[in-house]
């Protein structure tokens, strides 16, 4: 048994890589996220770190490193971040270490992160990113579903249709673009891209002592 799986196609190592979703604050990035971390065992979600205040239901650790500014500002100093962005007026940044060593393990990191987070990433390590951006079918739909969450005030709601605007505009420094009009199917196409991605050559670190197995006779 495990003579075959030795030979298997599915079993050969691969490096990871970095799924980042982008898109406006209410097309469903969040939500095609879950789907992701909940169904794909090889997924998990890279975790900034923010100074932001906790908003109701998030949790320390699973949504955000919540940090004081200061501790920010140390993390920064010491060049622990990837990447890191002033948003709304408070700081993010995506720690370093975790993930160079699960990328070389095996392990996909997804990122919830914006257009500068994503350019950041990109010049840092183009070969191991994945970029796709996710479109809402129309703007007025886009207000709608930010007013129905009911958590923001109408400041903050306009706030955010200004920065969606601005956010779609980078919509072409994307790999992958999708409009997600049908949740289930908009979560089915960036399913597809992952798997994808992960059959790239380049990624499937095993296949040169596999194939060399192969034509051994
Ligand atoms: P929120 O406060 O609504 O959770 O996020 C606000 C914005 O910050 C979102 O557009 C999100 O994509 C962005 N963001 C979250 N984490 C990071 C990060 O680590 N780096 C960057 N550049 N942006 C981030």
């Amino acid at each position: 048994m495990a003579e075959t799986s030795k030979h298997t196609g599915d079993q050969l190592h691969r490096r990871g890589l970095m799924l980042i979703l982008s898109s406006p604050s209410g097309a469903g990035k969040t939500t095609i996220s879950r789907m992701l971390l909940d169904r794909d065992a090889e997924i998990a979600l890279s975790v900034s770190a923010t100074t932001r205040p906790k908003r109701a239901g998030e949790v320390d650790g699973v949504h955000y490193h919540f940090v004081e500014q200061a501790e920010f500002d140390r993390m920064v100093e010491a060049d622990e971040f990837y990447e890191w962005a002033r948003v709304f007026g408070h700081c993010y940044g995506t720690p370093k270490a975790q993930i160079r060593a699960g990328l070389k393990e095996g392990q996909d990191f997804l990122f919830d992160i914006d257009w500068q987070g994503t350019q950041q990433l990109y010049q840092k390590d183009q070969q191991d990113v994945v970029r796709v951006f996710i479109l809402p079918p129309s703007l007025d739909e886009l207000q709608r579903r930010l007013t129905g969450r009911g958590t923001d005030s109408a400041e903050v709601i306009a706030a955010r249709m200004d920065r969606a605007r601005a956010e779609i505009s980078h919509w072409d420094g994307y790999d992958y673009v999708v409009v997600n009009d049908d949740v289930e199917l908009c979560f089915e196409k960036v399913r597809a891209i992952l798997h994808a991605e992960r059959m790239k050559r380049a990624r499937q670190t095993g296949l040169i002592g596999f194939v060399r197995e192969l034509m051994r006779d």
